[in-house]
């Protein structure tokens, strides 16, 4: 293939934008699907994605554009995740790519994920082009949108699109904009085989596919490949392109082009996202650079309502976690819950979406503990642990010292909203660092906070005190030494070892009362007063009661109707499959979910 005539781009943009929408018109202009075919956003395929409106995963398609200038062009777009907690894989799709459209609502200008994504487009030299989307809605304001993006991005806007992807304006004008003025490949066909994963997906037949980017060499069905970060080698079975609706085979890759293998790879793991695919026949001296791991940066235990379900939940997060390697388990057991797993995500949104699947597509009903992040403890005697579950956070005794991971948070809000904002990032221990005005009409404010008080509640609280206009980004910085306790929860004077929980001290107070009052709200009077406590170290800091129940059910029925009787003993057996016995104390699955969800 002619690199010349092969432009590699991907579209970012803040959530909502209108990445998807732009990307389905794309193919469209390029007659890539059959019409009958052609459903909206395309590239969202997981069902989840379509209701939720969110792309998970990154995805690539090829398609090609017969241009204005007569030529044909081979446009290999990317489509990338919009949410914070999938910026790596934004980072790797980018790192394929020579440019990038940037999406900008014309309703909303620039926003905090708008600004993010550009800075990584950036770091990566990419040519940045803007496009201002949405001109139909009545609030639209290109000419706003577009000195925001040269105000605040220092990017040339006057001559950026101004287009509906919705309605379907001026599509052409990207595709023109994206053939005169991203720059061609050009890696060398020649050289020793280089690639870079920036996806990939566990099929039943093939097992995994991995897609990639080739920046260097050729590749060829007959080479052996092999990846960099694990040492893997594989024969290949198949390579080729990503058509919209379809993969196609082809005999040989080379530099500048994207494209797909199969290998009889049996676990994503293996084919991690960021790492560089080169050959046993013409290996490269070096990997590209920028490859990490995947990070949990969030943990909660998942377990099954009914206790027998245990196998099935281990089925589907294996099968889960053959298409995402970011998904991590580990078997755990909790005396309130059972048999269960602690589960690590890269944030919020992936833990509820992994959820969500669990629960959908495998049928199961979950009961999941509080979120909480990963704590770092000296301990006195030297020796280093990582807590990923607050039961097993080390008595205070042996504590030399606790860290918990900080976030580097940034926010983006019209300057009205910005005495809301403060006060409320101050509250959740954030350290302020600075303010900026980015336009006239537009701050970024800067905090250093705790991943563990955003990740319950901010995000919503923040949208809340802003009517919607703040938006949030947010990555990891670093571990800091922390004021931080465990507070355990008690029934009747037994420990629920599922409803700890480490929080700073000066907040334990706080939190523990309103545990203990919600959990006072939920729990059905027993025959007995139960006492509600939560306690630092054995030592009460919390108490509430649960007065004990007065009559037997049947009393209310004066004797009489004995069908009656027979259903409220049903009723009442009914309640009891659901109810969870912690020690002496019935709990309804249902009061234990309410606890759960706080505030
Ligand atoms: P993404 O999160 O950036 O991928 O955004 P989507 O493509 O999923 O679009 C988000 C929402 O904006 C959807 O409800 C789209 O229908 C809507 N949308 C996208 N483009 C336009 C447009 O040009 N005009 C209008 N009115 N709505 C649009
Ligand atoms: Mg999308």
């Amino acid at each position: 293939t002619d690199q010349s005539k092969i432009r590699n781009f991907s579209i970012i943009a803040h959530i909502d934008h209108g990445k998807s929408t732009l990307a389905d018109r794309l193919l469209e202009l390029c007659h890539a699907v059959p019409e009958r075919e052609m459903e909206n956003q395309l590239l969202d395929s997981m069902d989840l994605e379509r209701e939720r409106g969110i792309t998970i995963k990154a995805r690539a398609v090829t398609i090609q554009y017969d241009a204005l200038d007569g030529q044909t062009y081979t446009l290999n777009l990317i489509d990338t995740p919009g949410h914070v907690d999938f910026n790596y894989e934004v980072s790797r799709s980018l790192a394929a790519c020579e440019g990038a459209i940037l999406v900008v609502d014309a309703s909303q200008g620039v926003e905090a994920q708008t600004l993010a994504n550009t800075y990584l487009a950036i770091e990566h030299d990419l040519e940045i082009r803007p496009v201002i989307n949405k001109i139909d809605l009545p609030a639209a304001n290109p000419a706003l949108a577009k000195e925001e993006v040269e105000n605040v991005i220092g990017l040339e806007a006057a001559d950026a699109p101004e287009i509906s992807a919705k309605m379907g304006i001026n599509i052409q004008a990207v595709l023109e904009d994206v053939v005169h003025h991203v720059p061609a490949p050009q890696g060398d066909p020649k050289a020793p085989f280089k690639a870079l994963i920036f996806d990939s997906q566990y099929d039943a037949y093939r097992g995994v596919v991995v897609y990639f980017r080739v920046m260097e060499g050729t590749l060829t069905l007959d080479q052996t490949v092999r990846m960099m970060a694990s040492g893997a080698e594989y024969g290949l079975v198949e390579i080729g392109h990503l058509l919209p609706t379809k993969l196609e085979p082809c005999k040989s890759l080379s530099a500048g082009e994207v494209g797909y293998l199969t290998a009889s790879i049996k676990n994503v793991k293996d084919t991690q996202v960021g790492d560089t695919i080169t050959t046993v026949e013409t290996p490269a001296a070096e990997p590209l650079p920028g490859y990490r791991p995947a990070r949990s940066m969030v943990y909660c235990g998942i377990y099954t309502e009914d206790g027998s379900k245990y196998p099935d939940l281990r089925d589907a997060l294996e099968k889960l976690q053959l298409n995402d390697a970011s998904l991590t388990f580990e078997p755990e057991t909790s005396a309130a819950l059972g048999f269960g797993f602690r589960c690590g995500f890269l944030g919020m949104l992936h833990m509820e979406i992994i959820q969500e699947r669990l629960e959908r597509e495998f049928d199961l009903d979950l009961i999941t503990t509080l979120p909480n992040v990963i704590y770092e403890v000296t301990k006195t005697d030297g020796t280093e642990v990582r807590v990923d579950n607050p039961h097993n956070y080390p008595d205070p005794s042996v504590i030399a010292e606790q860290r918990e991971p900080f976030v580097k948070v940034s926010i983006i809000s019209p300057p009205d909203y910005v005495g809301n904002i403060m006060p409320m990032c101050q509250e959740r221990r954030g350290e302020f660092k600075d303010m900026q005005y980015l336009d006239t009409n537009l701050v970024e404010i800067h905090y250093h906070m705790p991943l563990n008080e955003i990740i319950y509640d901010f995000f919503d609280a923040l949208k809340a005190r802003t009517k919607g206009y703040a938006s949030l980004d947010y990555e990891f910085l670093d571990y800091r030494a922390s004021d931080l306790v465990k507070v355990d929860l008690l029934l009747n004077g037994e420990q629920v070892d599922a409803l700890s929980f480490i929080v700073h001290r000066e907040k334990a107070y706080g939190r523990a009362r309103r545990i203990c009052e919600k959990l006072k709200e939920n729990i059905p009077r027993q025959l007995f007063e139960v006492p509600v406590q939560a306690a630092i170290g054995g030592k009460i800091i919390a108490r509430e009661t649960v007065k004990a129940m007065r009559k037997d059910v049947l009393a209310k029925c004066y004797g009489g109707d004995i069908s009656r009787k027979k259903k409220l003993l049903e009723k009442q057996k009914e309640g009891k499959k659901k109810m969870r016995t912690l020690g002496t104390v019935q709990l309804p699955t249902e009061a234990f979910m309410a606890v759960l969800k706080l505030d």
